[in-house]
């Protein structure tokens, strides 16, 4: 029987990060230091040329509506940009939207019908399971906290549980929540499945240019791959851009027209010159990018460090600015403890499909970090 839109939406909780964030919030307006390691943004400036040339751009009077899929230029810089990681796509093939997360929900709701069956790599990003519920699809999660959060050494279970009836798969490296890059052998394992069972794949990209010292491959670059896959990417975690709202996809132009019409019905286009600065930010800030890079993985290798001194072994990772941190069975109630009596916010893995881990986001001063894990340690949470 097909389900009411508003039934699909009842089946969706909260987002659990915003949920954390809104308590840590509560406390620091009753006075309280809390330190948050729950943040999904890079704690640095959007930087100061892309700043200038959003200003630039809205002094020039490019306020008013842009085409639907974005504007050419920086159509044009994306196609460079996806160029330079394999990914040969046409200006038709890209839409801009108001941040990775708006392209995702386009994605997920043209492609998802009633009853069709998404597959998950867990732990997956909050949001996922709730666009798909949303779409009225059903999940089937294949979990990788037994390999250190590595997909290569869960294969087996991914192919378990991708058949004929699979319609889309998810796939996100570099990994929010756990920092995982995915290994070649991974991904060509993905991709053998995709073609066997013809099955559609979200490559979720968001954090590529966020790693330490490995080269994440896109998916869509591998045989047989280039016509099932769609790669979403955004300006919000490399360019410190969150709250500018931009990000896009690209993929085969039968996709790619399917999920426009949702978007040319709804939002229409992301803000023209926040388009505009977006072409600045793809262009010009290689320095800035490794920069912020470095330091997140200096703050990476501090943590690891600073937990190990707890006896607490954690899987290192190699992408994003995320990893998960083993904790009780219960990781609901060990995040509001440690809220609660550290003043530490961290996110329970339960959010994200995998019970007794907490998230810690490391995009966070290394005064604070050293701060938080002293008080966890303290409190007893270590
Ligand atoms: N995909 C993943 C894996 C994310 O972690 C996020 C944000 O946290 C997004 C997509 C959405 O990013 P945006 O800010 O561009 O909407």
């Amino acid at each position: 029987m097909t389900m009411e839109f508003t039934d699909r939406v009842t089946r969706v909780e909260p987002s659990a990060t915003l949920a954390i964030s809104a308590l840590a919030t509560e406390l620091e307006n009753d006075g309280v230091d809390v330190v948050d390691l729950s943040v999904g943004e890079p704690d640095f400036p959007t930087p100061e040329n892309v700043v200038q040339a959003g200003k630039d751009a809205m002094d020039a009077g490019h306020t008013g509506y842009t085409t639907s899929a974005g504007i050419l230029e920086l159509r044009e810089a994306i196609a460079d940009k996806l160029a330079d990681d394999g990914l040969d796509h046409s200006t038709d093939e890209i839409i801009v939207t108001p941040g990775a997360k708006q392209a995702l929900y386009e994605i997920v709701s043209a492609l998802v019908q009633d009853g069709d069956e998404v597959v998950l790599l867990d732990p997956a990003w909050v949001s996922y399971e709730a666009m798909v519920k949303m779409a009225g699809g059903d999940l089937t999660r294949v979990d990788l906290s037994d390999s250190d959060f590595q997909l290569e050494p869960a294969l087996d279970d991914l192919e378990a549980a991708v058949s004929d009836e699979t319609d889309l798969l998810i796939v996100n490296s570099p990994s929010n929540p756990t920092g995982a890059v995915y290994s070649d052998e991974a991904l060509e394992g993905v991709r053998d499945l995709a073609v066997e069972h013809d099955v559609t794949v979200i490559s979720d990209e968001i954090y590529k240019e966020i790693t330490y010292g490995v080269e994440p491959t896109s998916l869509g670059t591998l045989e047989g791959m280039a016509d099932r896959t769609i790669t979403v990417n955004g300006f919000s975690k490399a360019y410190s851009m969150t709250g500018w709202r931009l990000g896009y996809f690209a993929g085969p132009e039968e996709l790619i027209d399917q999920a426009g019409k949702l978007h040319s019905h709804s939002v229409s286009s992301a803000v023209n010159f926040v388009q505009h600065a977006g072409i600045e930010a793809l262009e010009n800030t290689d320095t800035a990018v490794d920069q912020m890079v470095q330091a997140f993985r200096e703050r990476r290798d501090l943590v690891v460090d600073l937990l190990e001194e707890h006896d607490v072994d954690v899987a290192v990772p190699e992408g994003a600015f995320y990893m998960m941190l083993p904790v009780a069975d219960d990781d609901q109630e060990w995040c509001e403890g440690a809220l609660e009596d550290a003043h530490v916010a961290t996110v329970p893995g339960s959010a994200f499909g995998t019970p007794g881990y907490a998230r810690i986001s490391y995009a966070a001063s290394e005064e604070r970090l050293r701060e938080g894990i002293e008080r966890l340690a303290e409190e007893g949470y270590l």
